[in-house]
This record gives C-alpha cells, structure tokens and sequence, in this order.
C-alpha cells in the first residue's frame, strides 16, 4: 500500500489527540520506527509506523492519516520526544 502523505493534512484535532499519546505515555518503541500506541480508554493497542497502523480508521480506510501514525511521526521526526 502506498499512502501519500501530502494528500491532506491532519486536522487540528488529531494534533491535539496525537499529542496526547505522547503526553499520556501511550507510545512504545518496538522496532526502529515501528511503535505500540494504546487507545485513549487502554483497551486497545496499534502496531504503528509511519506508513501504517493496525487501528479500525486506517485498516477501513476512513483516513490513512490516523492521529496514531501522526503521533508515531512526530516521534520519528524528532519533533517530540517520549
Ligand atoms: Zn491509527
């Protein structure tokens, strides 16, 4: 699958539930640039990078730009750090 990461832009929203994860510690380092985030109520976790993630939003499609890739990218980029 190729995602094409300029398509659209996240939305504020995500940006603010991506920081989230990274605030609340819900991001694991598992492989390099491959990371488990849990889900806001802890009864889920994704297997994210970012080109893909295992959460219901990217696997139907609904936004291959889920916040949880938004969260592992600002991770990878070195914008935020866990
Ligand atoms: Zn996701």
């Amino acid at each position: 699958m190729t995602a094409t990461p300029t398509a659209r832009p996240y939305t504020v929203n995500q940006l603010a539930k991506a920081l989230e994860v990274i605030a609340t510690g819900r991001i694991h380092p598992i492989l390099a640039d491959v990371y488990s985030v849990r889900s806001a109520d802890g009864e889920r976790s994704y297997i994210t990078s970012p080109e893909s993630c295992g959460c219901a939003a990217f696997v139907l499609g609904e936004g291959l730009r889920c916040y949880h890739r938004l969260a592992v990218a600002l991770v990878v980029s070195g914008l935020a750090s866990i």
